[in-house]
């Protein structure tokens, strides 16, 4: 026998949560910061893209099969100019749906709650600016984006899982169609917001990728889009 909640329960709805209370004071700080240096958003996501890449040839010592036939990491840079698009992929070891909701909406992580201590203490022009002195990670893509995308596939999986917001105080939680999704690890896709549509521009991509990130140990493409 079927019936709607059957059908419901094979393709889920996006869930919507919101953020916890630190984050979303974060967030507000993030796109307000209209004092800091916005360029390094680029430098947080391709940390995190290298870091993941890296947990994944370490988990792969002990479960070679999680490279598959796509063992050498990288990290795909794709400026879309026409549709106002940036998209950081990595082939590094992704997240489930249950490691997104933890790194995705909360504020577990020690760099960010120091960072959160100064900002309490601090005017808010000040606070602006140290934003670029801390990494305060993932999050930074809400000073260039007005919409963040994250598809991701946990090495080995064959399940796809979609995170979405607009920084402003919840995100969605949703199954990705696999086909739509990396093999393996993670798409974040950064809706520009209309003053920050030179972040899809080639030359300032290049520019900020030399000067951040040069030393990031997985080889970095960069693609245009054809406009
Ligand atoms: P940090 O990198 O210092 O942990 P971030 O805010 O930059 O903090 O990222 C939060 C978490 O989100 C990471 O610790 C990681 O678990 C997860 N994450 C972010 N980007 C990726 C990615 N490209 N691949 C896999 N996990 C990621
Ligand atoms: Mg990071």
């Amino acid at each position: 026998m079927s019936n709607a909640a059957d059908t419901a329960a094979s393709a889920p709805a996006p869930e919507s949560r919101p953020f916890e209370a630190d984050v979303a004071k974060l967030l507000h700080m993030m796109v307000h910061s209209v004092y800091s240096d916005r360029d390094v958003f680029l430098r947080e996501l391709i940390s995190n893209a290298a870091d993941a890449c890296e947990k994944l040839r370490f988990e792969a010592i002990s479960e070679p099969a999680l490279l598959g036939d796509d063992p050498k990491p990288r990290i795909v840079i794709t400026a879309d100019k026409e549709a106002g698009r940036l998209v950081v992929e990595d082939n590094g070891v992704g997240m489930s749906r249950e490691e997104m909701l933890e790194a995705l909406g909360t504020i577990a992580r020690s760099g960010t709650k120091a960072f959160m201590e100064r900002i309490e203490a601090a005017q808010s022009k000040e606070g602006a600016q140290l934003i670029g002195q801390f990494g305060v990670g993932f999050y930074s893509a809400f000073m260039v984006a007005d919409r963040v995308d994250v598809v991701s596939r946990r090495a080995g999986s064959d399940e796809a899982a979609l995170w979405s917001s607009d920084g402003k105080g919840a995100f969605t939680i949703a199954e990705a169609d696999p086909a739509q999704a990396p093999a393996r690890g993670t798409r974040v896709t950064l809706h520009l917001m209309e003053d920050a549509k030179s972040y899809a521009e080639r030359w300032t991509l290049e520019r900020i990728v030399k000067a951040q990130s040069g030393h990031v140990p997985v080889p970095i493409s960069l693609v245009e889009k054809p406009g």
